[in-house]
């Protein structure tokens, strides 16, 4: 695939912090879109331009290992977008770790469902 049309989503506990009240890191998931990442800024339109989900092998060959640094950021407690210090969707709030600012995509229906098939259950 295109590594254009990759898209990565890191899902963060914001109510479990580091030390130094970070919110933790959780998971990762690979999307592969339709068209561009660089062409997709609401959640609408990832939403429409998901095709599917990587497994963990595609993702990490996909950059030779090395770390993709245009993620998104979102919450694994409500599955909202993480801003710099609050969770947009269940309000829990942490100190400003100086990653780059989230456009405030929230996880798409897609991953979600794919998360609870795997166990996982959403606050809301
Ligand atoms: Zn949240």
């Amino acid at each position: 695939m295109n590594r254009d049309c990759y898209y990565e989503i890191r899902l963060y506990d914001p109510a479990e912090c580091s030390a130094a009240g970070y919110p933790t890191f959780v998971a990762v998931t690979g999307l592969e879109l339709t068209r561009p990442r660089a062409e997709i800024h609401t959640n609408e339109q990832l939403q429409q331009a998901i095709v599917r989900i990587l497994t963990d092998q595609e993702r990490q060959a996909l950059f030779g290992g090395n770390p993709f640094l245009e993620y998104q950021r979102c919450c694994v407690r409500c599955g909202g977008a993480l801003g710099l210090t609050t969770c947009q969707g269940c309000k829990r709030t942490y100190r400003d770790d100086q990653c780059e600012p989230s456009e405030g995509i929230e996880l798409p229906l897609i991953v979600r469902q794919h998360l609870v098939q795997h166990g996982h259950s959403f606050e809301q």
